[in-house]
């Protein structure tokens, strides 16, 4: 029987969805062969590819001027991917580390090149996300990386920030959580395993020129320019991956599109915030300004009960509930799961 699991990625995918999938598994589209056996260079799989890309671009609104890739190495492939593609154009780029991953973007970005950390929130205290308008931008920075969803700390920048240079934002936890103006990124990317599909498949959308000024010397599977001219095929891509997330995209938009989506996540985040903060038992310990809706930490008051809790909850058919092993507690990941 499913159980009500809240793991922090891969994660819980729609049933719904699931079904369908299941429906298909042997044949696909009377092709007399799964999805995962043909060509992706047949006809039958590039409407498949081409349908995902379409709803995406259509959920997301995304404007003309930016293409969207489905690539392979997750959201860390991009934290080395971007420095190689603009370090020749200063040498430096600013980082605003609020967490977990984005310290990690600014760790390999720093073996590329020499990206400054203008805000840093040290690890175990990343309570409270900064206004990144009040940031000084440094000189010559290429672009301002950030993430707007800290999957671990769960401390998250609800505003985007008006910089005057190209703005790079990794959505990994919090795409698709709630209607996205586009416009204001130069690139957005995303590991597939939280809110879309299975693992994988990564999402960027990138703008166009923006991508055109990418290194020109890089081999081609590092550069965004040849993806984008290959459809996202210039090598084998995720093809299961890739066709779940087309299902994913379609079950979105039935439903209402990210309107619904979004009104569906506060409903269902700020449920357990005001549980939580209302228990005497739980403690959530983000400042509410930079409370996540997608990863809601949460400690108890007596942390000598958090392993019978963990199991306990376990028993009760509420799965993954453990905390990441470097901050430790608790963590709701919820998604785009529905209320029920
Ligand atoms: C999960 C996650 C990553 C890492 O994703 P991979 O696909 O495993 O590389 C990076 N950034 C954020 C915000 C994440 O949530």
């Amino acid at each position: 029987m499913r159980k009500w699991n809240f793991c922090a990625g891969p994660a819980v995918i729609s049933e719904e969805v699931l079904k369908e999938v299941q429906s298909e598994i042997l044949e696909f589209n009377k092709s007399g062969m799964s999805v995962m056996e043909m060509s992706h260079r047949s006809d039958i799989y590039t409407k498949v590819a081409f349908d995902a890309k379409k709803d995406l671009i259509n959920l997301l609104k995304v404007p003309n001027d930016y293409d969207v890739l489905f690539l392979q190495g997750g959201a860390t492939h991009q934290f080395s991917m971007i420095p190689l593609n603009y370090k020749h154009m200063s040498d430096t780029a600013d980082y605003v580390t609020t967490g977990s991953w984005s310290s990690k973007a600014f760790y390999e970005a720093s073996k590329i090149f020499n990206p400054i950390e203008i805000f840093r929130s040290e690890q175990n205290v990343s309570t409270k996300a900064p206004n990144i308008d009040e940031l000084e931008i440094s000189k010559n920075a290429t672009y301002l990386h950030y993430c707007p969803n800290e999957t671990i700390e769960g401390v998250a920048i609800h505003e985007t920030p008006k910089v005057d240079i190209p703005l790079i934002a990794d959505m990994s936890s919090v795409i698709l959580s709630q209607p996205l103006d586009v416009n204001k990124f130069s690139i957005i990317y995303a590991g597939a395993q939280k809110n879309i599909g299975p693992a994988g498949l990564t999402i960027v959308i990138i703008n166009k020129e923006f991508m055109q000024m990418g290194n020109e010397n890089l081999p081609n599977i590092l550069k965004y320019s040849e993806h984008s001219k290959s459809n996202s095929m210039l090598n084998t891509p995720p093809t299961f991956s890739w066709y779940l997330a087309g299902k994913v995209f379609k079950w979105m938009i039935k439903l209402g599109g990210l309107d619904y989506f979004e009104k569906q996540n506060k409903l269902k985040a700020s449920l357990l915030y005001n549980f939580i903060d209302n228990s005497g038992f739980y403690i959530n310990p983000i400042d509410t300004s930079s409370r996540s809706i997608m990863n809601v930490p949460f400690v108890l008051e007596n942390s000598m009960l958090e392993k019978k809790f963990i199991s306990e909850a376990s028993d009760n058919g509420f799965l993954n509930l453990k905390g990441h092993r470097l901050v430790g507690g608790m963590r709701a990941s919820i998604y785009i799961m529905l209320c029920r």
